[in-house]
């Protein structure tokens, strides 16, 4: 048995299960406050924070802590005119059954974004690098949402969900410009922003991906805003 816990063990681990927990560790893992309908523990030796899921523990940062507190306490709901603006925007499911809407949404504070993921799962979004995003905006946050010049057409969105792995972690779907310059997304995406082509610009070309074909024009990595929403 290891003494104390996998953290203070290896401080990269992030994830791990209640049976490996038990089997390999004489860890004291405290009970902390509660969050929503679970609980938040805490490693006595090491004092880092863990959110417990079915029989999974997942470390916290400072920022997915608050991220998880902010989920259960503030009022993250899509109310009646939000539904309405997300289903004529389309929305697609990942493979989570959380729903994706790629959306253009101006704040209470009248900032307006223009690649903003609003994110509407069921429990936590806990399974993100949030350093990735651009920034966190939370629903209660958001005055409007509409449709964005960046964002993917639900018809590409579901294509590139279920496109083909044709090398490892390489899911390509091809779209085309009106002027027929041709574009590779890899899995699913949800915007374009990329040698002047916007999300809007795009259809898909029905055509597979030709590995011969060096003319493609590939998806720049985007920073999202990542807007959390409850279901
Ligand atoms: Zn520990």
């Amino acid at each position: 048995m290891k003494k104390g816990c996998p953290v203070c063990i290896d401080e990269n681990t992030i994830t791990f299960s209640e049976n490996f927990l038990r089997s390999e560790y004489n860890a004291k893992l405290d009970k902390a406050e509660a969050v929503g309908a679970t609980r938040l523990y805490k490693c006595a030796d090491c004092n880092s924070d863990f959110y417990k899921e079915k029989s999974m523990y997942h470390k916290l940062t400072e920022r997915s802590k608050q991220v998880l507190i902010a989920f259960f306490k503030r009022d993250l709901v899509l109310n009646k005119m939000f539904k309405d603006q997300a289903s004529q925007i389309g929305i697609t499911e990942n493979y989570n059954g959380d729903k994706l809407i790629p959306a253009k949404i101006e704040l209470n504070n009248g900032v307006v974004h223009e690649i903003a993921r609003i994110q509407l799962s069921k429990n936590p979004p806990m399974e993100f690098d949030f350093d990735s995003f651009e920034s966190i905006v939370y629903m209660d946050e958001v005055k409007s949402i509409s449709s964005s010049d960046f964002a993917l057409s639900k018809e590409i969105r579901e294509e590139s969900k279920n496109a083909d792995e044709l090398r490892m972690g390489f899911y390509p779907t091809v779209l085309k410009t009106t002027d027929n310059r041709k574009v590779v997304i890899n899995s699913l995406a949800l915007f374009f922003d990329s040698h002047q082509i916007k999300g809007s610009d795009l259809e898909l070309a029905n055509e597979t991906f030709d590995f011969t074909n060096d003319q493609y024009i590939y998806e720049a990595l985007l920073k999202e805003v990542l807007v959390i929403a409850r279901e």
